[in-house]
Formats: C-alpha cells, structure tokens, sequence
C-alpha cells in the first residue's frame, strides 16, 4: 500500500497543539468599528489598526462602490499588462504627495511591497542589517533576497555600528531594515541615528510604516515626518490596510527608485493589479488623512488618555502587586506585560467576558506575554474607562 505523504500533518498540528501555539480565527461579524460583534456579542474593539477609525467610513465605502461600478470587481490583469487603471496613478501619485517623495508604487498588499522591494534591492553579494523586532514581511523579504542577513539589538545604533564596522566593507551594496513603528510594542525606531549611520557606512534604509502612516507626524505622513527626516535619502514603505482602512501596500521614494521597482520587483509585477474598489478606498483615505488632521488629533488625545489612566491605576512602583507593567510606547500601540503565557490568556478572557476585545500576545510572536491594546480616534473616554474598569477588577477578583 501507497505511503501517505500528507501523514506528517497531523503529527505536526498534534506538536503545535501540545505547545499551546495553536492559532484559529474568531468571527467578526458587521460594520468594522470601535464596536463590533464578536461571536454573537457587542464588544469594544481595542484589536483593530483602523486607527482612525476609516475602515468603516461612508465615503470610503461609496468610493470603492462607484469604483466597482466604473470598473468591475477584479482589475483583470497585472498592472504592465492589462491591469493598469487611472485609478492606480492616481494613488501613487496621492501617496508620493503624502510622503513628500517624487513617486510611489501600489502593491497588493505591504506583505508584497516588503518581500519584492527588499529581494529587488539586494542579492548574493550584498549585506542586510535588521532591527530583531522587525515585522515577518521583512525578515522573509531579506530571505528571499538571498543577501547575507545580519539582526541587530532592538532599537540600538550602538549594536547597529559595531555590526556595521565589522561587517560592511566585505559587501557589495547595503541595506538598512526596520519597522518605524515596532507593531508589537508599540516604541518608535531611532531614525536620526540609523539615517546617520547610512551615511557614513553608504548604506540604502528601508522603513516600514505600517504602524505609523496616517498616525504620526503633523501632516499624517508618518514616523519619517514625526522624526523630522523628510527627504532624508529613505525608501518609505507602509500598508493601505491600517490608518487607510483599505488593502494594499506602497513604497515611495526616488523616481529612479520606484521606475527600477517596476522593473524587477516580482511581487508587483507577476501579480494582479490592485482591485478598482480597493484603490479607490484607499484614495479616499489619503484625502480625509490630509484634510481631517482633527481625526488624528483626537487619535494622540484618546493614546494620551488611555497611557495616563493605565499609569494612574497600575503604576510602575506597583507593579509587582498588580502584576501589569506598561511598556514605554509612542504610538496608538499599548502594551501592557504580565508574568507569562496562562496570565495573559486568563486577562484576555476577563476582558472578553467584561466586553472588551484586546490581543493577548504569548510567545513566540513576541519574547514576553502582553496585553496589547490599540487606540482609535472613535474611542469614546468612556469605552477606555470601561477597559481601565475590567483590568481593575481582574487584579482585584
Ligand atoms: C501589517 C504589517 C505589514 C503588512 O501589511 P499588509 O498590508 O497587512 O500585508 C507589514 N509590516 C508591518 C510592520 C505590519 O504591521
């Protein structure tokens, strides 16, 4: 009789399962909100990135349903073929605008903007330096490249140099990755000292945005504009898919940056065009980002709100009492860390029965257990007094 060859699957779910490393999907249900129904009941949503709260806005829907029945669903084609609409200049120019760069260039998601502009940058010959934390779609991208990968301690240009002055010289090109906004923590890069270090060592710099687009900085254009380094020489990716509350990734930059993207990024060339309804949403993002900055405003007011009470109610000094520590962030991103894995999931359960939805983050996502909460600008201050309210009485019960 014939071997299975699929008969491995099960002992590895089986291993997967034993570990408590066993992942599934919960419904949503409804309109996307800082509500939503979650299996059945109404919850606040603390687990979305539709910071601003657009995911869910009239005049992204209408937009994608005018585009719908301008174009049709699919755009039918890759965008060098037949998949090239008006639609899609028109984005990346709106981003270019944005980011302040000569021009940008839409994919289909920020998972393929990373994988084909990092493996299109680099090579064989070449060196990759990469902050530990960085987001998977980045660490895969520098995989794919087949450049050597070199990782360098969270967040520390001291790491970063010392990495650099032993290794640079042996390679061809080099290039610089990380988050701006680190997704899982919530803390901020060092981009001064990492754009210095570019200089000096004649490295490339690609951030990812993802986190901080719409979010940070005075014009909404990101952590680039909120550190001050506009028009620093950096290629700036990010998603259509969080503060724009559509689908789809980006990278803005150099013209000559982009044109040669077009050319040999993979993941941009031999797949199909953004869909028509999904540009057309993310467009209208761009604009209520440019013309709303009351949006994000509100945004910084509820992070400022929801930071002070969790320092309020479990301050730092307490800690070991109350067993919450908040770590330092910058961002909508909260964290706060508790002793393990069984800990965090037991809080993730108190708040899903008190009406709250919060990721409860274990390992190996991240290397400590957390509750990670996200703002957004439509949280009421009586929606963060309720999770302030649920966190209280697990620590008390
Ligand atoms: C979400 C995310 C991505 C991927 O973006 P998608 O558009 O969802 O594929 C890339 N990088 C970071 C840091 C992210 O958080």
């Amino acid at each position: 009789m014939a071997v299975n060859p699929y008969a491995w699957i099960e002992p590895s779910l089986d291993a997967i399962h034993r570990a408590n490393w066993r992942r599934s999907v919960q419904e949503i249900q409804g309109m996307a909100g800082a509500t939503v129904s979650l299996e059945g009941r109404t919850v606040i949503n603390f687990a979305s990135n539709d910071y601003l709260g657009l995911a869910g806005d009239r005049r992204l829907i209408e937009a994608a349903i005018t585009a719908i029945q301008t174009y049709g669903v699919g755009s039918t084609g890759s965008r060098l073929l037949s998949g090239h609409r008006p639609l899609h200049r028109q984005l990346e120019r709106a981003i270019a605008d944005l980011k302040q760069t000569e021009d940008g260039i839409v994919f289909s998601s920020g998972y393929l903007a990373n994988l084909g502009a990092v493996s299109a940058l680099t090579g064989r010959r070449d060196l990759i330096l990469a902050d530990q934390y960085n987001h998977s779609s980045l660490k895969h991208g520098a995989i794919l490249s087949g450049a050597t990968v070199i990782d360098y301690a969270h967040c520390d240009p001291g790491d970063l140099q010392q990495r650099l002055e032993q290794h640079r010289d042996c390679y061809r090109r080099g290039l610089i990755l990380t988050d701006s906004v680190f997704s899982m923590d919530g803390d901020l890069c060092p981009l001064v000292d990492i754009l210095d270090l570019a200089d000096q060592f004649e490295c490339m710099v690609l951030v990812d945005e993802a986190h901080g687009s719409g979010v940070l900085g005075a014009t909404g254009a990101g952590c680039v504009e909120h550190l001050g380094c506009t028009g620093r020489p950096v290629i700036q990716m990010g998603t259509l898919s969080k503060a724009f509350g559509s689908l789809g990734g980006y990278v803005a930059g150099s013209a000559k940056l982009i044109d040669f993207l077009r050319n040999r990024a993979a993941t941009w060339i031999y797949t199909t065009g953004l869909s028509p309804a999904d540009t057309a949403a993310a467009l209208a993002a761009i604009a209520i980002v440019r013309h709303e900055p009351e949006r994000r405003a509100r945004l910084h007011q509820q992070v400022a709100y929801l930071k002070h009470r969790l320092a309020a109610h479990f301050p730092k000094s307490a800690s070991e009492a109350s067993g919450f520590t908040q770590l330092p962030s910058e961002s909508p991103i909260v964290c706060l860390q508790v002793k393990d894995a069984a800990t965090v999931m037991a809080v993730g359960k108190h708040l899903k029965d008190a009406g709250i939805f919060a990721a409860a983050i274990r390992p190996p996502t991240t290397p400590t257990s957390r509750l990670r909460m996200s703002v957004m600008a439509t949280h009421t201050e009586a929606q963060i007094d309720q999770l302030i309210g649920a966190l209280r009485q697990y620590v008390a019960r």
